[in-house]
């Protein structure tokens, strides 16, 4: 096992990074960036080193930095937790060409599933549903005009490069096909650095259901079931579950297989997510790969038993998966609440003093954050301050510890959304399971005070 562990990133992910190590007996080592310097992870960390400024450019996305971090720790492996360079297979190459360990698949997954076409492609190789469309890259727009008619209006629009909800545009109808082709060829182009594009149907009323995997480097591959995140506003997820409400057991079984071979068909190692929406009637597309840990891990480790982070670290050093598919069972329900400081409905940022805070506590609530009373959260980076995550043996009772310990839950000196998960916990068609990824935005449009 490594002996010590760089974590080159911030937040609540690089504390419960820091835990896991700490549990296994590895040393850590924080890197802060100049807002950071009464961070959470600086101070829970056994070393922290200031890597630059407050700009997550300057500190958390610079690699010149976090390398020198790394050589004058004697660091062993560097753990990039989600967002910042967690993605970046250049980063995850340069750390293992300077002998380090990287903590995650390979670069060469990385670059197949962080491509979309060339993801598409190694998918459709391996039997795995995609949404119907265009077979690789759109080049022109005569060609989107024929693939478009193929698939039926509405169709979406996709950058190959894009993330994070951008580059993306649905089209409904013929007449506005050129304009949308063109605008997101150069949008990619100027946002993405590469305008290559493709043209999915978009499916309307679609559920985003994920499942997770697991890696090792001796060819083993499990899967730990399906997470829904469906609640989601500007393709950000709000509120996740696992499993999903809507999912058969038939289906469960063949989107997991899905899952599988995905995974095996890039070699995965470590801990990842393969997204696919999910129609009304069931059926299932892959949409795209996550290659990292996310930050709706827990509600899976709580219904498997398994500890992700752990898991992701052991793999990396080479240790084989402790159990098989077999023995990997699901037992009752979890839901995570994301805890952000911003305005419950307006979703303005509210960063500032914690004057008070209390986290919730009592039979299966867990709660993964980085603030404490006292805490300045800077204005720098992500709103989201925590999780809230409960566990129940049916999903009615997990809600109901949720209503508790989110009404548990004080934060005072800066706004939270706490308020929106106490009205979206409460409401009759979250309760009956019965909404898709287009539920909480229109909802909210009713409720807009
Ligand atoms: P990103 O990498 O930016 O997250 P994704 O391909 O994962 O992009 O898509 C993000 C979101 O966009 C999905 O969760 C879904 O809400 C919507 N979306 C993407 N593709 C489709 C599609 N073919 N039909 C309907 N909605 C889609």
């Amino acid at each position: 096992m490594f002996h010590k562990v760089l974590i080159a990133n911030r937040g609540e992910i690089a504390v419960r990074i820091i835990r896991a190590c700490r549990e296994l007996g590895i040393g850590t080592v924080a890197v802060y960036s100049e807002a950071d310097r009464d961070a959470m992870h600086t101070r829970l960390a056994d070393e922290a080193v200031c890597i630059g400024p407050a700009a997550g450019k300057l500190s958390y996305l610079n690699i010149p930095a976090i390398m020198a971090a790394a050589e004058i720790t004697d660091t062993e492996a560097i753990h990039p937790g989600y967002g910042f360079l967690a993605e970046n297979a250049d980063f995850a190459q340069i750390v293992i060409e300077s002998g380090y360990t990287w903590i995650g698949p390979s670069p060469e997954s990385m670059r197949i599933m962080g491509d979309k076409v060339s993801a598409k492609i190694a998918m459709e190789h391996a039997g795995v549903p995609l949404v119907p469309g265009s077979k690789g890259a759109v080049k022109t727009v005569e060609e989107a005009q024929r693939v478009a008619k193929e698939a039926g209006f509405p169709v979406i629009v996709k950058a190959s490069a894009g993330g994070g909800g951008r580059g993306m545009k649905v089209v409904h109808s013929e007449p506005a096909l050129p304009a949308a082709f063109s605008m997101c060829k150069t949008e990619a182009g100027a946002a993405f650095g590469d305008d290559t594009v493709f043209i999915e149907k978009y499916l309307e009323v679609p559920r985003h259901i994920e499942v997770q995997v697991l890696g090792d480097k001796h060819g083993n591959i499990v899967h730990l079931f399906e997470r829904e995140c469906s609640m989601q506003r500007n393709n950000q997820k709000v509120l996740e579950e696992a499993p999903s409400a809507f999912v058969t057991e038939e289906t469960r079984a063949a989107i997991c297989a899905a899952g599988v071979a995905a995974a095996k068909a890039v070699d995965y190692i470590g801990a990842g997510t393969i997204e696919f929406l999910m129609n009304p009637d069931q059926s299932f597309y892959f949409i795209e790969m996550n290659t990292r840990i996310q930050v709706e891990h827990p509600v899976t480790e709580w219904i498997t038993g398994v500890d992700l982070i752990e898991w992701q670290i052991r793999v990396a050093a080479g240790e084989k998966l402790g159990f098989n598919q077999e023995k990997i069972k699901m037992k009752g329900h979890a839901i995570e609440c994301r805890i952000n400081a911003e305005h419950p409905f307006k979703f303005t940022p509210s960063p500032g003093k914690i004057d008070l805070y209390h986290a919730p506590g009592g039979r299966s609530v867990r709660v993964d954050s980085a603030v404490y009373t006292g805490y300045t959260i800077p204005p720098y980076y992500d709103s989201m301050i925590g999780k809230v995550i409960t566990h129940a043996r049916d999903r009615q009772k997990c809600i109901r510890r949720m209503q508790r310990a989110i009404d548990e839950l004080v934060i005072t000196g800066v706004t939270t959304n706490r308020e929106l998960h106490q009205r979206l916990l409460a409401n009759p068609a979250f309760q009956a399971g019965d909404f898709n990824i287009h539920f909480l935005e229109k909802w909210l449009k009713q409720i807009h005070i």
